[in-house]
């Protein structure tokens, strides 16, 4: 048996791209796993196609800005399978522009959701994490959270704080394992909420070389299998023709 199977792994963000694709891996290798998202009919129509296909899946509307919100997810996956082993906080958005543009409310966006909403994650399951001495977070980073590039200081600086944020999560937590999982480019959805036209053509360019979603996925399930008493602190995969 897997080190996967039977385990009760969350995932933000599980209504496309990345989260949709690692739900689809790890339901495959036998987790119960609770997606998350706001997109419940998106949600709903994963989950049954994974239920068809044998898996355990259970799927609850979520916003990760919210704490209220993101607890309410945690003790739903707790009341329904007694325990929680894994939470991949992986929702994300990325409305790109120059700084000049001054798009104030898509940098608060950016704040909320990729640093708050995986703070809101680790507050949610910690304490039962803590209780257990056991569980692991696996937090979504990007190779935006090693370089910046311009159009990219704000979405980059979440993903250097999620690299932070987790790195003292490791350091202070010994019984918890810490995975940052930072992709370079992968095709998704996650460029679709640009609003600004010339950023939007640049990175249309920059996207051409992609990994598929699963490449990630793979990575996330290798983390999760090991023993118990080995921590993956931080995997990067990026495209091999790509930046
Ligand atoms: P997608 O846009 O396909 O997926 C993003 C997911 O986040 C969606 O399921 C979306 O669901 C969810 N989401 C957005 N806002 C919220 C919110 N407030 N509450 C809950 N869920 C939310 O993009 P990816 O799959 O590519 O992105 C996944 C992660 O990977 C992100 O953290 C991203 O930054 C990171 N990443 C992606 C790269 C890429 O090239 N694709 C490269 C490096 C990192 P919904 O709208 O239904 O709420």
């Amino acid at each position: 048996m897997s080190n996967i199977a039977q385990k009760v792994v969350l995932i933000t963000g599980a209504s496309s791209g990345i989260g949709e694709a690692t739900a689809r891996l790890l339901a495959a290798k036998g987790a119960r796993v609770v997606l998350g998202a706001r997109r419940t009919d998106r949600l709903e129509k994963l989950a049954a196609e994974l239920r068809a296909a044998g898996g355990t899946v259970e799927y609850r509307t979520l916003d990760v800005t919210s704490l209220e919100d993101t607890q309410t997810f945690a003790d739903f996956a707790l009341k329904t399978f007694g325990r929680i082993d894994v939470m991949i906080n992986n929702a994300g958005v990325m409305p790109l522009s120059p700084l000049a543009e001054l798009k104030v409310a898509e940098w608060n966006q950016m704040i909320d959701v990729n640093i708050r909403g995986v703070l809101h994650g680790i507050a949610a399951v910690l304490p039962h994490f803590k209780e257990r001495k056991a569980g692991h977070v696996i937090n979504v980073s990007s190779i935006g959270g090693f370089q910046v590039w311009p159009t990219c200081a704000v979405y980059c600086g979440t993903k250097f704080a999620v690299r932070a944020i987790s790195e003292g999560l490791r350091l202070e937590t010994k019984e918890i394992r810490v995975t940052i999982v930072s992709p370079g480019v992968v095709e998704s959805e996650l460029a679709h909420t640009i609003s600004d036209p010339a950023t939007r053509d640049m990175i249309e360019d920059f996207r051409k070389v992609a990994l598929t979603p699963d490449a990630i996925a793979r990575g996330v399930a290798y983390a999760i299998e090991q023993p118990a008493d080995v921590d993956v602190n931080e995997l990067v995969i990026r495209p091999t023709a790509g930046g």
